[in-house]
């Protein structure tokens, strides 16, 4: 459950804009909590006063800090949890924001009101401060609902349909394209023919040249930046084999890019996923790789590279080696035939059996308690059953690549993770995705089912190299 906590002069106002909708009703199902505190009830003035002067004079009032500073101990209990100022002097709000900000357990927004609040309070409690445009309104409690709407939307379970985040405006540097419901024709103008086709490529299709119309003429600025994104996809499709897990990153919409330098056909590129913190990088040499290797964000938890070279330098900055494998990737466009017919999306109701069957390689199975969540969550499970009875298992990773293939002993033989990946191969391709995984180098049972269903093989090996903490080195 994802907790926020709102500091404000006017909890009344929070919990009247949450209460209702798709929000309140998070809450009501515990998937989310609100707590508006009232700063007033922390204040040690005998008249219940939270605002005085400023200092050197100037118009209006200034919240004082004690208030704020004890206000904020009560909630976290001086443990360190994410701070948000709203205020207009912040960074501008972003869906990328959002979808950050979403990744905490626990978060607090601190509602400024009169001129502000007192910089000795700011600089005790706040991590980050935040704006939702150059315009000045009256109190912060409209900028926290607004954020808090934003965030709370992304959080799994809170909206209904778990994709539908995914195809909206912001996505993929994209806004999103028209949309229509009933009745086929209303005021002469009939609903745009493709839509009643039937056809899901063509209205893919559709709407993306639509999207893209669309951020051209409104949003230029977002535009470049889509165009930006394709360019590099185009560049590194010269080596697709190699390069499918950047390609894909990018083309979901996953990765910014943080680095790219092109020499010849070779390219040099470092992205990053700041949804799982993951990063992807190539580089020619050495030298751009340690240049590369600086770039990486502080928080970066994995990276994936494919070259021995690199490997090296990352293992001399905090970085371990988490496994060789090999890149496969499917680059057909027809779906496989599914033998083994039942097979479903697995919900949090399955969450007990996956817990103790997936391993992630290194810790073995029921450790990953966590990331198990959150991919049933995020709708990316899958599991075949036999009579009634869950049997094995696969989905999709973060980053995006497919694979956590699981079969019990008894039921292996019987074509059941063929129908597995096949499956959700399929869902891949039905989501205009290339669908690729990384199959631990060794495991030649995994390659040669993978290749039995149509995947070929990078040349190059990839190694996933995972952050150590400063106190396990
Ligand atoms: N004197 C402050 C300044 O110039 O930065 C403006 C104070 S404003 C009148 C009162 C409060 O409203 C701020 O402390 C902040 O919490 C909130 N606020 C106003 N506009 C905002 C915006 N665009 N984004 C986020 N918060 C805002």
């Amino acid at each position: 459950m994802t907790k926020f906590h709102i500091l404000t002069l006017f909890p009344e106002m929070i919990l009247h804009g949450l209460g209702s909708s798709i929000i309140g009703r998070a809450a009501g199902k515990g998937i989310i909590s609100l707590n508006a505190v009232n700063i007033r009830d922390y204040t040690l003035d005998r008249h219940g006063k939270v605002d005085d002067y400023p200092y050197g004079g100037g118009a209006g009032m200034l919240m004082q800090a004690q208030p704020v500073y004890d206000a904020h101990r009560a909630v976290t209990g001086g443990a360190a949890v994410r701070t948000i100022y709203v205020t207009p002097q912040g960074t501008p709000f972003t869906q990328r924001m959002a979808e950050d900000f979403a990744r905490e357990e626990e978060l607090v927004f601190l509602c400024g009101h009169y001129e502000g609040i007192d910089e000795r309070a700011l600089e005790k409690v706040v991590t980050d401060q935040v704006s939702i445009g150059d315009y000045v309104l009256t109190g912060g409690e409209l900028p926290a609902m607004v954020m808090i709407d934003a965030i709370a939307r992304l959080i799994p379970g809170v909206l209904g349909n778990d994709s539908s985040a995914e195809e909206e405006s912001f996505y993929n540097d994209l806004l999103e394209y028209p949309q229509y419901s009933r009745p086929e024709e209303w005021m002469g103008t009939r609903v745009p023919e493709v839509l009643l086709s039937g056809n899901h490529s063509k209205v893919a299709a559709w709407r993306l040249e639509q999207s893209r119309q669309r951020t051209a003429g409104r949003r230029p600025d977002l535009y470049a930046k889509y165009q930006k994104k394709q360019q590099l996809i185009k560049r590194l499709s010269a080596q697709k084999r190699n390069n499918i897990h950047m390609m894909e990153s990018l083309s979901r919409g996953r990765a910014d890019i943080l680095y790219t330098d092109y020499r010849l056909n070779e390219t040099a590129v470092l992205l990053y996923d700041r949804g799982c913190r993951i990063a992807m990088m190539t580089a020619l040499d050495r030298e751009t790789c340690e240049s590369l290797a600086d770039l990486l964000p502080a928080e970066t938890e994995m990276v994936l590279v494919s070259e021995a070279f690199a490997r090296d330098i990352l293992l001399k900055r905090q970085y371990a080696v988490f496994g060789e494998f090999s890149q496969m990737l499917y680059t057909r466009r027809e779906t496989l035939p599914v033998k083994h017919k039942d097979i479903r999306q697995l919900t949090m109701d399955d969450f007990a059996y996956v817990h103790k069957w997936y391993g992630d390689g290194t810790k073995g199975p029921g450790t990953d308690e966590d990331y198990v969540r959150e991919r049933i969550s995020a709708g990316a499970m899958f599991g075949a059953f036999v009579d009634g009875r869950q049997v094995g298992f696969v989905g999709m990773h973060d980053e995006g690549s497919l694979g956590m293939l699981f079969v019990e002993d008894f039921f292996r033989g019987r074509g059941i993770a063929a129908s597995l990946e096949a499956y959700a191969v399929n869902r891949m391709l039905e989501r205009g995705w290339t669908p690729y995984g990384h199959v631990a180098v060794g495991n030649t049972v995994s390659e040669r089912l993978q290749e039995r269903l149509g995947f070929y093989k990078a040349e190059k090996s990839f190694w996933w190299l995972e952050k150590v903490l400063a106190n396990r080195v």
